[in-house]
């Protein structure tokens, strides 16, 4: 049979689809990732009208056919658009960022409330004026952590040797996985802060950027790329 359902989502990203109509990808909270068909959501006049920029949140609804992945998209009424946040480039790249990599490290149709939470967390730090590297930073250590893919302390996190106990040390000097990446005092700090608390707007940049590097590698190391959205961001912000 055929059920309408109402969900809270972020939206991660559009493809084009026949002429008229959208593929939306949304990171649901709980079912996880989602895929729909907005119809007639290409053009100037569409309904769907400034709802699909990525990690805008939205209370959709849609039809679900038993047995089908793609939904199809009644409406998606935004609780709160990202595109206020568009204005600044650093930060729009960093919604793209966020979708991408909740796109990639999300699986089908199991409960994402703890990346759903992450999401709303990210997004109320940003419109909260909170700096965008300690956010993107916060961001890409959660959501490894959650994924079960941020380093542990205890074994190389390119090679999987085991390093001696009680080290910060991340990733050690054996090639090819790269130079060793080692966490200073305050990037341990800005670590353990991290992980027991909701983000610190005040959080040091020098520990931020430390932080934000084991997670560039550790992302790199278990994709064998890094994600396109990243890319641009170094590039804009010569990161
Ligand atoms: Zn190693």
């Amino acid at each position: 049979g055929v059920r309408l359902q109402t969900a809270d989502a972020f939206i991660l990203g559009t493809h084009p689809l026949k002429e008229r109509d959208r593929i939306v990808s949304l990171l649901t909270r709980d079912s996880g990732r989602r895929r729909g068909v907005a119809r007639r959501a290409r053009g100037a006049r569409s309904a769907f009208l400034g709802t699909l920029e990525p990690m805008t949140e939205a209370r959709v609804m849609f039809f679900e056919r038993e047995g089908r992945e793609l939904v199809s998209i009644d409406s998606i009424d935004p609780i709160r658009p990202s595109f206020p946040l568009s204005k600044d480039l650093e930060r729009a790249l960093l919604l793209s960022a966020f979708a991408e990599s909740l796109e990639t490290f999300v699986s089908d149709s199991d409960p994402a409330e703890p990346f759903y939470r992450l999401a709303r967390h990210a997004m109320d730090s940003l419109f909260a004026g909170a700096p965008p590297p300690a956010v993107a930073a916060y961001f890409d250590v959660w959501i490894l952590k959650l994924s079960g893919l941020f380093p542990s302390p205890a074994e190389c996190a390119g090679c999987g040797r085991l390093l001696e106990p009680k080290t910060t040390l991340y990733f050690d000097e054996n090639r090819p996985h790269g130079e060793a990446i080692r966490l200073t005092d305050e990037g341990a700090a800005t670590l353990r802060t991290f992980l027991s608390s909701p983000l610190d707007p005040q959080a040091r940049p020098g520990g931020v950027a430390e932080l934000a590097s084991v997670a560039r590698r550790a992302r790199r190391n278990f994709l064998g790329h890094e994600l396109k959205s990243h890319r641009v961001l170094a590039e804009v912000l010569g990161a």
